[in-house]
């Protein structure tokens, strides 16, 4: 299938007039589609602007995405978390030392109750064409690597409500080491909250559409990360996803890995009956020739890609986490945007 969707993510929903110019460059860049990346705080300040800013995308012609961006710390991203500012318990917990982490618990019916409370709201009151679970997953206590890194020993959760939960279940104490159990366990709580707020949304919103991204990692028989989404046949058959995705990879990684990757998610998605998205870097890091870039978005259209997705509008530029050349690289992307869209 030709790519249908090419789209960017969005910083900032802060004042619509600004957002009608942002998104006139977007359609410059051959963009069709915005991913407005709403954290904790734009979520609780600027709801009024949000409502309005995803309404004119629509009106000029974008499709518009709701990311949960970094809520709780359990979705992907920079911003902090009001929950865990206004919580002192609910976090996660690392099994080995006991020491709560700087996440929210996403078992806990506090954090889930806000979560669906937000879902629902923004179900209910902005005009959205869907949402986007950002990365979702467990606490990584340090010694794991990110992308491709093998795991670590300590994992989350083991606060005292998991610990309840699975002793519930499993008639034993939890235990501390990642037994078959506990990993099943964990895999299973981690799907039930996205499910349920995905139910929670179709019922308010029928037509949105719910895609799930998750981390690109090797997630072979040797080297599992554990970040409870690991198991990709199962995320991509779970009614938490209409569209199966995965994140963006560093350009240090060898070309064959952006092609394995996207076969990957491309052959479980379609196994599942789902539509398939892959993520660009588009801010932090960009190769030494830009042109790479070009080649890896033809790449990933002539592999079958329906979505092509790049993190973030402009390549970052103005914040610390801004490509080098971010402008350039925001130039290449809206370039080859063009070409596999077929506009040339
Ligand atoms: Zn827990």
């Amino acid at each position: 299938m030709a790519v249908q969707e090419t789209g960017v993510s969005y910083y900032c929903p802060t004042y619509v007039e600004h957002a009608r110019r942002d998104f006139q460059e977007m359609l410059d860049h051959n963009c069709t589609a915005v991913l407005l990346a709403l954290s904790e705080f734009d979520l609780d300040f600027w709801f009024p602007n949000i409502k309005a800013i995803a309404e004119a995308g629509k009106e000029m012609g974008l499709k518009v995405y709701l990311d949960t961006w970094g809520i709780g710390k359990w979705f992907g991203g920079e911003p902090p978390s009001l929950f865990l500012t206004n919580n002192p318990g609910n976090r996660q917990v690392s099994a080995f030392t006991g020491e709560p982490l700087p996440a929210c618990c996403f078992n806990t019916k506090a954090f889930r109750d806000y979560f669906f409370d937000l879902c629902e709201k923004l179900a209910r009151e902005v005009e959205a064409d869907g949402f986007f679970w950002d990365e979702p997953h467990y606490a990584l206590p340090k010694g794991y690597a990110s992308i491709t890194g093998g795991a670590g020993d300590d994992w989350s959760c083991r606060c005292p409500v998991c610990q309840r939960m699975f002793e519930e279940l499993y008639g034993y104490e939890m235990p501390r080491q990642l037994t078959a159990e506990v990993k099943r366990f964990r895999h299973d709580r981690a799907l039930d909250i996205l499910e349920t707020a995905s139910r929670r949304i179709r019922q308010i919103r029928p037509a949105s559409k719910i895609i799930c991204c998750v981390h690109a990692t090797l997630g072979t028989y040797y080297v599992t990360e554990n970040r409870g989404y690991d198991n990709w046949d199962r995320v991509a058959a779970s009614e938490a996803c209409d569209v199966f995705g995965t994140t963006i990879l560093s350009y240090q990684l060898p070309r064959t890995f952006f092609r394995s990757i996207t076969e990957r998610t491309l052959a479980i998605a379609r196994k599942h009956g789902k539509g398939c998205q892959r993520w660009l870097m588009g801010y932090y890091q960009e190769p030494e020739d830009l042109d790479e870039i070009n080649k890896i978005i033809h790449l990933y259209a002539e592999l079958g890609v329906e979505s092509l997705f790049a993190w973030t509008y402009r390549g970052g530029h103005g914040t610390v986490l801004a490509a080098p050349r971010a402008l350039e690289v925001w130039d290449t992307i809206g370039r080859a945007y063009g070409e596999v869209l077929g506009r040339k």
